[in-house]
């Protein structure tokens, strides 16, 4: 495997992590996971604004150009072969003596590489269970920090409890999952919480928003409950690596009839359809 480091394209077993890069020490960086389909990176632009958001928000100045550090993400994809699987983008503070505070000059570390493809077919197919828990997270939601620490705990839950994802509530309101956003469907109307300081605006979430608007599908960017969670006809999950999963049983308790939706397979495959159109043009 080849991966970019900074402006460098090393093999994996060549890269060497700084004992105080802050991003090993802190977790004080940022990321992104961009999805390559047939060695077409889809959203990159998307994913690279948000990068850039990221960074700063929490104070990192990333040295290039957004069009350079594009070029090197196409030049890790073609230098790797990459047909299917993500794309992994981290940018940390950089390397500093150890101390909370940073020195003005730092340098930031930018590493990627590619994630091996996972097969989701009969996930997307059949649908998946999910826990819920509470969501005791920062107040920062909204920045995509290597500071994945309560997320990595509750998702280590779900799996434990051999279960998709975990679906967070913070004070009854349900929020997003661990490493997805959450949408409902009651009455043929889409929910799903605002996109503020709680959440990630995953940028699955920004495409399905837009394909609701060119379908003339009603969606509420508005808060809903644990209880109207457990009480919606239809609820699926999204993320870039995932897309759209369906939801069929929460806590144990079946939603709507316990199979995918049939709203849920219509999104899907409007999804589908925006990827396979996207990909084609660009690729
Ligand atoms: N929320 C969280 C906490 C996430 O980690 C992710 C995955 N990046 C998402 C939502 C979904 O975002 P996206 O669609 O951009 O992958």
């Amino acid at each position: 495997m080849k991966v970019l480091v900074n402006s460098e394209i090393v093999e994996r077993k060549e890269v060497r992590v700084d004992i105080e890069d802050r991003g090993y020490q802190f977790g004080d960086g940022v990321y992104e996971v961009i999805n390559v389909y047939n060695g077409v990176p889809f959203t990159l632009k998307e994913h690279t604004t948000r990068l850039y958001r990221s960074a700063k928000e929490v104070g990192i100045e990333i040295k290039e150009e957004p069009e350079v550090l594009i070029q090197k993400i196409l030049r890790v994809i073609e230098r790797n072969d990459m047909v299917n699987g993500g794309l992994y983008l981290q940018v940390s503070r950089g390397v500093a003596p150890r101390a909370h505070q940073y020195p003005s000059d730092i340098e930031p570390t930018l590493i990627a590489y590619p994630l091996p493809y996972k097969e989701m077919k009969h996930t997307r197919n059949d649908g998946v269970s999910v826990i819920t828990a509470e969501d005791l997270r920062w107040l920062r939601c909204d920045i995509k920090s290597l500071n994945l620490l309560y997320n990595i705990m509750i998702k280590q839950k779900a799996n434990e409890a051999g279960v998709f994802e975990a679906i967070l509530i913070r004070n009854g309101i349900v929020t997003e999952g661990t490493s997805s956003n959450v949408f409902i469907v009651k009455r043929d109307e889409i929910f799903t919480h605002p996109a503020n300081n709680l959440i990630l605006s995953g940028i699955t979430r920004s495409k399905l928003l837009e394909i609701f608007d060119n379908n003339g599908w009603k969606c509420n960017e508005q808060e809903f409950s644990k209880q109207e969670l457990l009480a919606a006809d239809e609820v699926f999950v999204t993320s870039t690596t995932s897309e759209v999963v369906p939801v069929i049983s929460i806590d144990g308790t079946q939603v709507g009839d316990g199979k995918a939706g049939s709203m849920t397979k219509q999104i899907q495959q409007a999804f589908s359809e925006l990827v396979k159109r996207e990909v084609t043009k660009r690729g």
